[in-house]
């Protein structure tokens, strides 16, 4: 990128600049800057340790920065608690599922509808057919609208994972963030679940962090490489697989 096309700040739905998080001095995270563009699938990898998850952590609130700033749609996260931050539009999946399992699948997604959402949320209940049309319309994009009646805990392993990544729908984050989506799936769910990324990430931005490299040749167009709290490198699949940095310190092993 050159002087005259660089974007202007603005124009980044998520902007981080000199991010840094110390644990009793430890530095997680380290001056860390990174900018995602509206409408982006960015693709976090990296070594056990680099600071990925933490990196999430920071921006959904969950940690306080040490330093640093982090805008979403111009507004500074790092000041805001993590409720605050959900309503702004940002969704965060973390590792292991947390769904209702003795809940059907309607159940679950019709709890996650935000309230205060529909137009009768300030009179203290949901209006049931927009909320119906919501669910029936994420149940359609996770691949489980032939499972609304089903006990979330009867689901398979990948099943809840869609479902959970579906209740983050049901907000109509404009961020969502997936730690690790495709952890213990089976190989035909991790391909389903490619798929279902690049649908979902239609009209909205996403981070996924994988470690898994088919998966993410998938789904990526830009993948960002972190090592020890920093950026390691950043573009294509192509770029970074053939960076010697990232072969030494990721890729190699
Ligand atoms: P990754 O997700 O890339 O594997 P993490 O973000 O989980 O890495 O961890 C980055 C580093 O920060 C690790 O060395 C981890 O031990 C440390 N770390 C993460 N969270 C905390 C915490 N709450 N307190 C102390 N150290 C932490
Ligand atoms: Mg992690």
């Amino acid at each position: 990128m050159n002087a005259t096309t660089v974007t202007p700040h603005k124009e980044f739905v998520l902007y981080i600049e000199d991010l840094t998080v110390s644990f009793d001095g430890f530095k997680a995270i380290d001056k860390l800057n990174l900018y995602v563009d509206k409408n982006e699938l960015r693709v976090i990898i990296g070594p056990n340790g680099a600071g990925k998850t933490t990196l999430l952590d920071l921006i959904c609130g969950k940690t306080k920065a040490s330093n640093g700033s982090i805008q979403f749609k111009e507004q500074e996260l790092t000041r805001k608690s993590e409720h605050a931050i959900v309503r702004s539009g940002v969704g965060r999946k973390f590792q292991t599922p947390s769904i209702y399992e003795n809940l059907s699948v309607f159940q679950n997604l019709e709890v996650s509808f935000p309230e205060g959402r529909s137009v009768f949320g300030a009179l203290g209940f949901k209006c049931s057919d927009e909320v119906k049309a919501r669910v029936q319309v994420v149940a359609e994009e996770i691949g489980l609208a032939d499972k609304l009646d089903t006990e979330a805990g009867l689901l398979s392993h990948g099943q809840k994972q869609w479902l959970e990544i579906g209740m983050l729908l049901m907000q109509e984050p404009e961020l969502l963030m997936l730690d690790e989506p495709i952890a213990g799936m089976s190989a035909k769910e991790r391909e389903l679940t490619a798929d279902l990324l690049k649908r979902i990430c239609k009209g909205r931005s996403m981070i996924v962090i994988e470690h898994d490299m088919d998966f993410v040749k998938q789904i990526a167009s830009k993948v960002t490489v972190m090592h020890q709290g920093k950026i390691l490198a950043e573009g294509t699949m192509d770029q970074v697989q053939s960076d010697p940095k990232v072969i030494d310190v990721y890729l190699g092993h």
